[in-house]
């Protein structure tokens, strides 16, 4: 039988090329999105044209509200029966002086990263509970352990989610559950799309490996944290940014 993954925000960038990772692995997958059905869909399409042996399923759901995660998980067991994976993947970033900020955008970012990650968690915990096994990965960032200008809620957030997932490996672990966190580097995706090339050029140099990271590298490493391979792994945080210097 195939294992199963529910990935949040999957329907572009770090989250979508995840999906195909997982595919590749002959992983079930349900898909989640929020706004961007067209993509979800086509990914979906993609997906089981390449590999028809696997079940990709598309939901949408805001992680905001965790009425629909539920409906998100429920609907993920009654098609899979079993739900071995969730990558909380979902989030949104701002680059705003602080001063500048309103409590709607601190509202938007500390809802959709601490509080979706929370909601999605909590969601597929009594499966995972029940079935003594499960692996989380939640998705932080370079930024999230040393804070940066211009993005301090955005910061915030994501050291909450560090925290989340220290606290939860304790919690989890007598359970048989591990949690792990991804800390991105600056990766070539939408969210960065502010960000000028003069800027990009800047960052590169700055990174011992120099270049910057691409969905893929931030793929795979979710893809070992859920696999056997990670099985003695819980509580850590493993950095994915070529070792960039900020
Ligand atoms: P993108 O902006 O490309 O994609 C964001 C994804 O999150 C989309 O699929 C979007 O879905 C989804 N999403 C946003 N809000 C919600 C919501 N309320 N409910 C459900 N889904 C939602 O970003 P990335 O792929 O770059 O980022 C993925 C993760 O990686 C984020 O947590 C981000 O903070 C983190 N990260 C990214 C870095 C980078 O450099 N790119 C660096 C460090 C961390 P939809 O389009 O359907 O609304």
């Amino acid at each position: 039988m195939n294992k199963s993954v529910i990935i949040t925000g999957a329907s572009r960038g770090i989250g979508a090329e995840t999906a195909r990772v997982f595919a590749e692995n002959n992983y079930n997958m349900l898909i989640n999105y929020n706004t961007s059905e067209k993509n979800s869909i086509n990914l979906r399409n993609e997906l089981i044209k390449k590999f028809p042996d696997i079940n990709v399923e598309i939901f949408k759901c805001d992680v905001k509200n965790y009425t629909e995660c539920e409906k998100m998980v429920k609907y993920a067991l009654s098609i899979f029966g079993n739900i071995d994976c969730l990558v909380a993947n979902a989030g949104v970033s701002q680059i705003k002086l602080l001063i500048d900020t309103n409590e709607e955008d601190y509202c938007k970012i500390m809802d959709t990263n601490v509080k979706g990650t929370y909601n999605s968690i909590k969601s597929v915990l009594p499966h995972m509970l029940s079935n003594k096994k499960g692996k989380i990965i939640t998705i932080s960032s370079v930024l999230g352990l040393i804070g940066d200008s211009c993005e301090s809620i955005y910061c915030a957030s994501k050291f909450a989610i560090v925290g989340l997932t220290k606290s939860l490996a304790k919690e989890l672990g007598p359970s048989g559950i591990n949690i792990n966190c991804v800390a991105p580097g600056y990766i070539d995706t939408n969210m960065n799309r502010e960000i000028s090339q003069k800027e990009v050029k800047e960052l590169i140099k700055g990174t011992p490996l120099q270049r910057i990271g691409t969905p893929r590298d931030v793929a795979n490493a979710i893809y070992f944290l859920a696999s056997d391979k990670s099985d003695f792994i819980t509580g850590s945080v493993l950095n994915v940014d070529g070792s960039i210097i900020l």
